[in-house]
């Protein structure tokens, strides 16, 4: 029998549970909820939130007299003004972590740090997060050769709470040549350390790993990129995607979620390859019965 196993902690981390549960309840006294921008990073929750009544707007124009819930990424300074002056009633669903991380942005430049911040310049989070920053700051990756002659006085680094910490070491120990003062707040994620350590531990076991999230989730798609290192990975949203020639010499199969997927779509993947590889006896009803299932405790 061909062996499934799920990494421990996967799927909804501690602030998406939260942000879903916030607007789920406002959904149960208010006829209809809005979302400023999709509330996770996951399609197929988004849609099934519509359902309850809870819809995404992304223009003040869209603004009716429902409540507003800000997504557990958080949203920029001059949006929940803009929010708020129009009177609306909002529901701040930002997770702890991410608003601590917007605290110590504030912090850093208040004390007139140049503020290296270590993510997607893209993301949310990051946009959301440099609205604190009114003096100097440089959004980085994992290059940093554009300041490789550069030299600072005082330089604070601040991480999306889904960065991996081997970019953390790197940025530290590049600045550390460069500067004369490094402050560093350590703002990855307990959620984000625990998923990406036991995935790693399982794909170090498997011979295919399949990792389940939203394509557009950058904590989904940090786990594929670190599963590549030790086994052939296939990110997918859901089990329509999986295809039977993937799984033709795998005798060890890993699966692994990103902290903004849902049990239902963890199960169905996990059911449909048992069936794929000829495993039919085996019927999971709940994601706690995947072999590997290990629910995350958080601390925050
Ligand atoms: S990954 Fe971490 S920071 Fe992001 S929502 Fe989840 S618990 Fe919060």
């Amino acid at each position: 029998m061909i062996k499934i196993l799920l990494a421990k902690n996967s799927g909804f981390c501690f602030g998406v549970k939260r942000a879903i549960k916030m607007a789920e309840d406002a959904s149960v006294v208010n006829e209809k909820v809005n979302t400023w921008g999709p509330i996770i990073h996951n399609p197929q929750m988004v849609s099934s939130l519509q359902e309850k009544g809870v819809v995404e707007i992304n223009d003040l124009s869209e603004v009716s007299d429902a409540p507003v819930v800000i997504r557990s990424h958080g949203i920029p300074l001059n949006e929940k003004n803009s929010l708020s002056q129009k009177g609306m009633e909002l529901i701040d669903a930002t997770c702890p972590y991410v608003s601590k991380a917007f605290d110590y942005a504030s912090l850093a430049d208040n004390e007139k740090y140049t503020i290296f911040i270590l993510g997607n310049p893209e993301h949310p989070e990051i946009i959301a997060l440099k609205s604190y920053i009114k003096n100097e700051y440089h959004i980085v990756q994992s290059n940093f050769s554009a300041f490789e002659k550069s030299r600072f006085g005082k330089c604070a680094i601040i991480c999306q709470t889904t960065q991996n910490e081997q970019n953390l070491e790197k940025l530290i120990l590049f600045l550390t040549k460069r500067c004369n003062e490094l402050r560093v707040f350590n703002t990855i994620c307990n959620a984000t350390n625990v998923r990406q350590d036991s995935t790693i531990e399982l794909a170090k076991e498997a011979n295919l790993m399949v990792v389940i999230g939203g394509k557009n989730s950058s904590n989904t798609k940090m786990l594929a990129t670190l599963c590549t290192q030790f086994a052939p990975t296939y990110h997918i949203e859901t089990a329509n995607e999986l295809d039977k020639n993937w799984f033709d010499s795998a005798n060890t199969i890993g699966l692994t979620a990103g902290a903004s997927t849902p049990d239902w779509i963890i199960l169905d993947v996990y059911n449909k390859i048992n069936k794929i590889v000829g495993n039919l006896d085996i019927f999971a009803t709940n994601v706690h019965d995947i072999p590997g299932y290990k629910e995350e405790i958080n601390e925050c």
